[in-house]
C-alpha cells in the first residue's frame, strides 16, 4: 500500500544516554500542586483529571541549545507552566502505583505553555480546552535523562525564571498526585503506549511571556530546558 501523501515525521525527543525517543501521545495532568490549583481558585484536593497535546505540538531542545517557539495567534496572555515529564518506556494498562516505576523510560523538564485567556473562556463556557492548550509548539521539552541514571524521581526542586527573574518554584515531592499515583489513574483511563509523554502539572507562579523572553525551566538532577519566544 502506498500514502497518498508522505506521512508526517515522527517527534523525538534527544535522551542523554543516546538516541531519541520517539513521541506517541502528551498527557498532562491539571492542577497537580496545591499552591498552583489555589492560584487558580480551587481547592487544591479534587480527583486528578487530564488533558491532551497531538505529538507535534512538542518542540525538542537538545542539550546546550535554546528552543525557539512564535508567540501563537489569537492570545494577548501566553502563560508558562513549568513541569516534570515522565515519559514512558512500557506500556499498559491499568498499572499499580506500586509497578508504575518500571513502566518509565526517564523524565525531563517540559514546558506546558498555554493561551491561559483562551483557557479561561472555553472553562467559563463549560468547553474543550483544546483551544488553550493543544496548539502548535505549545510543549517545548529537554532533554529526556533515562531512570537507569536518575532513579525514581520523588523530590527534586522545580522552577522557572523568564529574563533571569524567578517565576515558578516548587518542590516535584508537593505533587498532589505523585508520578506514580499519577501512572495507575492515567493507565485506567488510556491504554499507556511506549513513547507516551506525561506533563505532571506546574507549581504556583504562572504568568505571562512576551516576544523576545527568554525563559529557563530546571528541574534538580535533569538537564535544564531553554525557550526563546520569538
Ligand atoms: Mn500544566
Amino acid at each position: 500500500m502506498s500514502y497518498v501523501f508522505a506521512p508526517p515525521a515522527v517527534t523525538a525527543v534527544p535522551v542523554t544516554s543516546g538516541g531519541s525517543f520517539p513521541v506517541h501521545r502528551v498527557y498532562c495532568v491539571g492542577r497537580n500542586y496545591a499552591d498552583h490549583a489555589v492560584e487558580m481558585g480551587f481547592s487544591g484536593r479534587e480527583p486528578p483529571f487530564f488533558f491532551l497535546k497531538p505529538a507535534d505540538t512538542v518542540v525538542p531542545v537538545a542539550a546546550g541549545e535554546t528552543g525557539q517557539i512564535d508567540y501563537p495567534s489569537l492570545t494577548s496572555n501566553l502563560h508558562h507552566e513549568v513541569e516534570l515529564v515522565v515519559a514512558i518506556g512500557r506500556g499498559g494498562s491499568h498499572i499499580r502505583a506500586a509497578d508504575a516505576a518500571s513502566h518509565i523510560f526517564g523524565y525531563a523538564v517540559g514546558l506546558d505553555m498555554t493561551r491561559r485567556d483562551l483557557q479561561g473562556e472555553m472553562k467559563k463556557q463549560g468547553r474543550p480546552w483544546c483551544i488553550g492548550k493543544a496548539f502548535e509548539q505549545s510543549a517545548p521539552i529537554g532533554p529526556i535523562t533515562p531512570l537507569a541514571q536518575t532513579g525514581e524521581m520523588l523530590t527534586g526542586s522545580i522552577q522557572l525564571s523568564v529574563n533571569g527573574t524567578e517565576r515558578q518554584q516548587g518542590d516535584v515531592k508537593d505533587l498532589i498526585w505523585s508520578v506514580n499515583e499519577t501512572i495507575e489513574q492515567l493507565s485506567i483511563a488510556w491504554t499507556l503506549q511506549p513513547g507516551d509523554l506525561i506533563y505532571t502539572g506546574t507549581p504556583a507562579g504562572v504568568g505571562a511571556v512576551l516576544r523576545g523572553d527568554l525563559l529557563l525551566a530546571q528541574v534538580q538532577g535533569l538537564q535544564p530546558l531553554r525557550v526563546a519566544v520569538r
